[in-house]
């Protein structure tokens, strides 16, 4: 059986599955104090036999560099009580082999074997909504470096007329900090969907910098655009036209040319992306496991 977390921030979804497309009993548990969490998910996987792996699809930052001795932590996150509780830890019962990417990373691995990146060498996947996220998955594997990677804090170059000084605690006017969803909400007082044009142009401006910045540096087959935020009508679309723009003619491959409909793209599995994520993160490290 593998076991399946997805981690995130308002709530975890544990499943178990004969095979990742295949899940044969899940849970949703409220993400509340570590203790209490943990609590409730050790008592889920404790009622299930023959557990092969664990993968975690966690949200971020988490340390998944195997190497370091905080494998596995959470990492400096505002989210009250989490900064250093330990997936390790939680999971300490089981000896089987162990998985664990950020979310975003997760949902991407997803979106390659299930969804809208099959049959692509490289996929990019970009999450908008509280944070800004961003996966890349290579040959079926998330590429990450010592640590996953932090695009949704890029800088970027700033809109003339935005006066809205940016909400990122590190950086302030960060992607993140301009683009998701809170900074939307301080900036203009509501949703991008209760907004106009203008705003959505706005929007797509800083995130067509980040699109860019993925062609340019990883050359992904295709680039899917999800979140809450994505859900806004006409974004992918403005996001499409600016990323065009900005490429200018430059890179002349054929799926770059033309309106780019076909190479942005929306995330094609629904809400179950990240629980099947975690799922095939634990069938890659039993398989790993057999390898070694
Ligand atoms: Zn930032």
């Amino acid at each position: 059986m593998l076991a399946g977390i997805e981690a995130g921030g308002t709530k975890m979804v544990c499943a178990v599955a004969e095979h990742p497309a295949h899940i044969r009993e899940r849970i949703e548990i409220p993400t509340t104090s570590p203790e209490e969490t943990f609590a409730h998910i050790q008592d889920f996987f404790a009622d299930q036999k023959n557990i092969r792996s664990i993968g975690i699809a966690a949200f971020g930052p988490v340390d998944t560099d195997r190497r370091s001795k905080t494998y596995g932590d959470v990492l400096n996150t505002p989210k009250p009580g989490w900064s250093g509780a330990s997936w390790v830890r939680a999971m300490a019962a089981y000896t089987t082999p162990f998985a664990i990417e950020s979310d975003v990373s997760g949902a991407c691995l997803a979106e390659y074997i299930y969804g809208a990146g099959r049959h692509q060498k490289t996929l990019a996947y970009v999450t908008v909504g509280t944070g800004i996220g961003a996966g890349i998955v290579h040959e079926g594997r998330v590429r990450t470096g010592t640590g996953h990677y932090e695009m949704g804090h890029i800088p970027v170059r700033r809109d003339p007329y935005d006066k809205y000084g940016g909400h990122c605690p590190f950086h302030a006017d960060c992607l993140e900090g301009l683009a998701s969803g809170p900074a939307i909400d301080a900036r203009w007082g509501g949703p991008l969907s209760e907004m106009g044009e203008g705003e959505i142009a706005l929007e797509a401006g800083y995130l067509s910098q980040l699109a860019l910045t993925l062609i340019l540096t990883h050359m992904p087959g295709r680039i899917i655009f999800g979140g809450g935020v994505m859900k806004t009508p006409g974004l992918i679309d403005a996001i499409r036209e600016q990323t065009a723009d900005r490429l200018a003619g430059y890179v002349t491959r054929g799926d770059l040319s033309g309106d780019l409909s076909e190479y942005i793209v929306p995330p094609a599995l629904g809400d179950d992306a990240g629980i099947s994520g975690a799922l095939l993160l634990a069938q890659q490290a039993a398989r790993d496991a057999t390898d070694r």
